[in-house]
């Protein structure tokens, strides 16, 4: 089938039947194929650069600067790192034979699943669903793509690319919100990809197990950042702002939290104003680095959240805008409303600590977070909070910087998601690796056929 002939099919089924012909006819298996595509999505995102950076400006108020370096940027040096490996990644794996089943030769053979559906949300639009799409391409698969509805003119403008990048029969990307989804849903793809919350997450998972499809669920979470009476203040207050208020607060992996110990808890709250002011200015409103709530609910949830505690630095907000300032906010108890759901905006609440022991036993008491955060002088205080909170990922001494690196993989555990992606691991997460075994025949054990006469252990 040429999948270049085809105009985009009216159905979800109609779209994954044209893909499954086309991935049936063996195109997209050639590496050369699979590299001329990831260098088609380069050129196209490329090209409708100043679309995307003025979409996301409309949709999330998001600065230029930090939406190139997290959205456009990021996604290109991906592509750029899976152009250099992809042959490597692609090559089946020799292995050793037992000589039991000799003689023979062994090999892993990394197979694309075939049709992948991926699913993104709307606080990294363009970064969460075409990181996802180059490591189902690299990996040979077709996908059908569903942006989220709450960033529509991103949405648009990613739509386009994909167009122009690609025939629908390979790539295509279906716009809508729930009805949408659950209309893919209810399809037989070979894999899931979503990014979204843990609600919809095991929506997803439960479809997908009418098919047994595989699933890789990237969630979000309350992300604990913990700072140890040993950490140098001045460093984490900037890194820890830095990955709050990026963004308005909307990063899955922003610190949810500051968990500080008692005796340097004033420093550090003070320290976090003053940073949020040297960031933002005294008016973070006018300040050009600054975001917005995607919408009003997303700001009525959040303008709640501000109503306990005391605002250290920030605290008003303005609907009409969709404007929540940065806000630190001190004297904040547990049972607090903020405390209870991932805050998922620019509002950091700290609390404290008296021992080690005690910090442990709170954050061990949670769901297993996507992120965890520690920021010590004392390397014995690093490793202890390492070794007994589990988490997706984790940062010593700062904050997101675990994703900025596409060796290793991303993702959550527990409530916070399934799988990982980034680099080789995206390309291994959209691949089947088959086991193969070759065996000659010029030579047969008969001592492995019954009637046994001695066990195969033996042998
Ligand atoms: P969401 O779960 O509401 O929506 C994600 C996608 O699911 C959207 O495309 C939406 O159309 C679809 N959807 C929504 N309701 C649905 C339903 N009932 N049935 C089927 N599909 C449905 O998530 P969101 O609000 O877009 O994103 C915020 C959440 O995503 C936060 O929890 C955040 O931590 C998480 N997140 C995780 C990552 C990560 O990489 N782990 C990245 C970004 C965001």
């Amino acid at each position: 089938m040429d999948a270049s002939t085809s105009c985009p099919p009216a159905s979800g089924s109609e779209l994954l039947q044209a893909q499954r012909a086309f991935f049936r006819s063996g195109a997209t298996r050639p590496v050369a194929f699979r590299r001329d595509a990831l260098v088609r999505l380069r050129a196209a995102l490329v090209g409708a650069e100043a679309e995307v950076l003025a979409a996301l400006q409309a949709d999330l108020g998001r600065p230029p600067a930090e939406a190139y370096a997290s959205e456009v940027g990021f996604v290109l040096g991906e592509i750029d790192f899976a152009l250099r490996h992809l042959a490597r990644w692609a090559r089946p794996r020799k292995e050793r034979t037992p000589p039991l089943l000799f003689p023979a030769t062994s090999w892993i053979h990394p197979e694309p699943y075939g049709c992948t559906l991926i699913v993104g949300p709307w606080n990294y639009p363009v970064q969460l669903l075409l990181v996802p799409l180059l490591g189902a391409i690299a990996a040979g698969n077709c996908a059908v793509l569903k942006p989220s509805e709450l960033a529509p003119r991103t949405a648009e403008v990613l739509a386009r690319v994909v167009a122009t990048a690609f025939p629908p029969g390979h790539v295509a990307v279906v716009q809508g919100g729930v009805d949408a989804v659950q209309e893919l849903l209810a399809q037989r793809f070979d894999s899931i990809f979503f990014t979204g919350g843990a609600r919809v997450g095991r929506i997803v998972m439960q479809a997908a197990a009418r098919f047994l499809t595989p699933v890789t669920l990237e969630l979000g979470g309350k992300s604990p950042c913990i700072v140890d009476a040993s950490a140098d203040l001045d460093v984490a207050a900037r890194r820890i702002a830095w990955g709050k208020f990026m963004n308005a607060g909307q990063t899955c992996v922003a610190p949810d939290f500051v968990l500080v110990h008692a005796s340097v808890r004033a420093q550090l709250v003070e320290r976090l104003a003053a940073t949020v002011r040297a960031f933002y200015g005294d008016a973070p409103r006018g300040s050009p680095d600054f975001g917005r709530i995607v919408n009003t609910a997303h700001f009525d949830r959040l303008a709640a959240l501000l109503g306990r505690g005391r605002a250290a630095v920030g605290g008003d907000s303005d609907r009409a805008e969709r404007y929540i300032a940065p806000t630190v906010l001190d004297g904040v108890e547990w049972t607090d409303p903020v405390m209870q759901d991932e805050i998922f905006g620019p509002i950091l609440p700290v609390l404290e600590f008296a021992t080690l022991d005690a910090a442990i036993a709170r954050v061990q008491a949670m769901e297993r977070p996507l992120a965890l955060y520690v920021f010590a002088g004392e390397r014995a205080v690093q490793d202890r909070v390492l070794r007994e909170l589990p988490s997706g990922g984790a940062c010593v001494n700062d904050t997101v910087a675990q994703l900025l690196n596409p060796r290793l993989p991303f993702g959550g555990v527990g409530d916070s998601g399934l799988g990982g992606y980034h680099g080789r691991h995206s390309f291994e997460t959209f691949s089947h690796m088959r086991s193969v075994v070759r065996r000659g025949t010029w030579f047969d054990l008969a001592a492995k056929y019954p009637p046994y006469r001695m066990p195969l252990a033996v042998l």
